[in-house]
């Protein structure tokens, strides 16, 4: 068990990207049935106003450290986190391992096709890979039933599910018993990059951790979604303060 470090009411594991994949792969074992969140500035602010994405990252199995923002925060409320673990990053290594331990994956989100080309690009990038279905993320409640069966009968060790945040972590929450599946992550924009649909920043911005702002200029559309990390630094700032007050 790795220790859970609380922002702004969010616990999050403090864990390195070899201790995630290696918890990963014994839950996957143990066909154990969990939910597994990255947690992003962006997620962390939203679920301050959301109180039933607050309830799912609190009961999931991990709650990995996604982004800069996440790590600044634990190290600005006096604990340290070892190091990002971007979902991207996580998805990539779960699949890089799959083809040795034969897991079954399944890609569910995104848009018509994408999910598709992100399986022939697992294909080439992890022989061997075995992607055991896919499914686009634009549906009806009416779809779900189908939705579901299609998942179980495909029988993966492992879901990603990309239908952004928090309709992914909603929507695992509510079918995660009748999936039957050993472990299921919300990977937010991962089958797009995978895709090619969209690029993930360039490494030297990725170094400077700058990720966030890269995302902000390449969909100018969410532009407002930039203004999330500001207000994270504030609330942070301001839970210190009220935690040091014994409030
Ligand atoms: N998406 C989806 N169904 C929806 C809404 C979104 O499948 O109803 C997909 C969208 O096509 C994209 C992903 O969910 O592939 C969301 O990616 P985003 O980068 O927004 O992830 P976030 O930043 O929310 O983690």
């Amino acid at each position: 068990m790795s220790k859970k470090i609380d922002i702004l009411g969010v616990a999050v594991d403090s864990i390195t990207m070899e201790e995630a994949v290696d918890r990963i792969e014994t839950y996957m074992d143990e066909r154990t049935g969990v939910l597994i969140a990255t947690a992003n500035a962006e997620m962390i602010l939203r679920a301050t106003h959301d109180p039933d994405l607050m309830q799912i990252l609190n009961q999931a199995a991990l709650v990995v450290p996604d982004g800069a923002g996440t790590v600044w925060a634990a190290h600005h409320l006096g604990e340290e986190m070892p190091e990002r673990v971007a979902g991207y990053d996580l998805a990539q290594r779960l699949m890089k391992d799959a083809p040795a331990q034969h897991r079954r994956i399944f890609f569910f989100g995104s848009a018509p096709g994408v999910a598709e080309k992100a399986k022939a690009k697992a294909e080439r990038l992890y022989p061997g890979i075995e992607i055991v279905g896919t499914r686009n993320g634009f549906f009806s409640e009416s779809d779900v039933p189908a939705i579901v069966e299609q998942i179980r009968s495909a029988k993966p060790d492992l879901l990603l599910v990309a239908l952004g945040v928090p309709k992914q972590e909603k929507w695992l929450q509510k079918h995660l018993s009748e999936l039957e599946v050993p472990v299921s992550i919300g990977v937010g924009g991962t089958l797009d990059v995978m895709a090619g649909v969209m690029k993930r920043a360039p490494r030297w911005m990725q170094k400077a951790k700058l990720e966030w702002l890269f995302r902000g200029m390449m969909q100018p559309k969410r532009a407002g979604r930039l203004m999330a990390l500001p207000k994270f630094v504030l609330k942070v700032h301001g839970y210190k303060s009220s935690r040091s007050h014994g409030a």
